[in-house]
């Protein structure tokens, strides 16, 4: 029985209308089911940055960026000779920007919904040329499918946390089968939106940057997808970010639990949570680059053959360290207990901890520090100290917590590098500690060299 695949391409897979055909040629080869796109590549920059201005600038500064987002999709548009009816609707949400974008600069409010609402356009508008390209392709090589352009805000229903909204996976499945009963006969390719959903009302919603990989895994769960394609500009994931060492290497095959450490400690190739749903119905997912479909890329899988003790490594930057000291910690009971419902109080998620007698270290986000009620109610059971740019640096791999001598190599191997704090024992698959953001890629690249040029 044919495979049901689900493929995305990002925004560095749709720069312009030769990368969007070159993408659409990926999709035809691979027999996609569905594609799932990233906004054109910068777009979504660009409208935040309208949302910003629309807010607290000049309405000519707005327009300049409106026409800088509609000049690069009209172009796109006239090199891929794009049929009168998808230019009309290219069109058609141009005038929805410039709306948007004139409610907020006539209020003066570029809510967080609001910028949902524009930021979404940024998918809109590029799945609309995709489907373009897409029809032509399935033309060009003879094929009897189609390609249809589907509104993913019909199915992937999510939470009111505008900004970073969360999928809510039951109603995705039930909307994917009410709007998409016969992609199963594999005779329509349909095209649409990552990064975006809306809410039970109809409220347009985001995922959180970086969001399309999520989205296209949790419509690969609605649509009970065999197979979930991830297409960027790099050939699968790789032992660290290649744009930090040159000499990263691509890796064959890497488990669900390593590679979604990689993408929770910084590896941008992956959406931290775009492993959540391939893991609850263990689907298979590819990684590779558009640019180069042939290359061999990566599988992300439940069971692997090798499970090597360092596999990969990555870096997390923007990091601040908050120390909470009080001497009521001493013998006490319950404080980490207070600490943890005011992150939790403020939606805050901590990325790494440790803790001594009368302290508590965590490392966040640094936008969390924009949040000054939240420090504020810290100080109010602990005396709180802050220290910024920081970056989180791990080692991925098996069996970590249980052996001996590796924390001896790896500081060894960085023993000019302060570490200013250590996590480990709590996951099998992670070591990682926190250094000095300027120390960040040295430290990677002397790891790197250590544990992967060398093994
Ligand atoms: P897309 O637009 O396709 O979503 P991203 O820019 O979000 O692409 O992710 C791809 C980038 O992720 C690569 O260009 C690379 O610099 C970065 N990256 C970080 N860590 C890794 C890694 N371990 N392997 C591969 N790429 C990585
Ligand atoms: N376009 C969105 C972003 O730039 C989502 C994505 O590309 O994954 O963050
Ligand atoms: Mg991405």
């Amino acid at each position: 029985m044919a495979q049901l695949i689900v493929s995305k391409f990002g925004g560095t897979s749709m720069g312009d209308a030769e990368c969007i055909l070159r993408s659409a040629e990926v999709a035809f080869r691979q027999n996609s089911s569905m594609v799932v796109v990233s906004a054109t590549s910068g777009t979504t920059n660009d409208l935040i940055s309208l949302g910003n201005k629309a807010e607290k600038s000049t309405w000519a500064e707005c327009e300049t960026i409106i026409k800088k987002i509609q000049d690069r999709h009209r172009k796109i548009a006239a090199d891929l000779n794009a049929d009168a009816n998808s230019v009309k609707k290219l069109e058609t949400l141009f005038e929805e920007m410039q709306s948007l974008a004139k409610g907020v600069h006539l209020l003066r409010d570029c809510s967080v919904k609001a910028m949902d609402a524009l930021m979404s356009l940024g998918e809109r508008t590029s799945s609309v040329l995709f489907a373009v390209a897409m029809a032509k392709v399935l033309k060009e090589r003879g094929s009897d499918k189609n390609a249809e352009l589907i509104d993913v805000r019909d199915v992937l229903k999510t939470d009111d946390l505008f900004g970073k909204a969360k999928p809510l996976t039951a109603l995705v499945a039930s909307h994917c089968q009410r709007h998409l009963p016969n992609i199963r006969s594999f005779k329509t390719v349909f095209v649409t939106q990552g990064y975006i959903g809306s809410t039970e009302e109809g409220m347009t919603t985001t995922l959180g940057r970086g969001g399309s990989d999520y989205s296209a895994a949790i419509l690969a769960e609605g649509v009970a997808a065999d197979v979930l394609e991830i297409w960027t500009d790099v050939a699968g994931i790789a032992t660290t970010d290649p744009r930090l060492c040159a000499k990263a290497k691509p890796i064959a095959e890497i488990s669900f639990k390593e590679a979604s450490e990689l993408a929770t400690f910084g590896a941008k190739v992956l959406h931290p949570a775009t492993l959540l749903p391939a893991i609850r119905k263990n689907i298979p997912v590819f990684v590779g680059s558009s640019f180069d479909a042939e290359a061999k890329g990566t599988w992300v899988r439940k069971e692997v053959e090798q499970h090597p003790l360092i596999r990969a490594m990555a870096i997390r930057k923007n990091q601040v360290l908050v120390t909470l000291s009080t001497p009521e910690m001493l013998h006490a009971h319950g404080f980490l207990f207070q600490i943890f419902k005011i992150f939790n109080d403020h939606k805050v998620s901590i990325d790494a901890i440790t803790t001594s007698e009368i302290s508590v270290s965590v490392t966040l986000d640094d936008s969390t520090l924009l949040n000054k009620k939240l420090i504020s109610d810290l100080s109010e059971i602990a005396d709180v100290q802050v220290e910024e740019n920081l970056s989180l640096v791990s080692l991925i791999g098996n069996n970590i917590n249980h052996t001996s001598g590796l924390g001896k190599e790896i500081f060894e191997t960085i023993s000019d590098i302060n570490v200013r704090m250590i996590c480990l024992g709590a996951s099998k698959h992670n070591f990682c500690f926190l250094v000095n953001e300027e120390h960040g890629p040295v430290a990677i690249q002397k790891l790197h060299h250590k544990f992967v040029e060398l093994a």
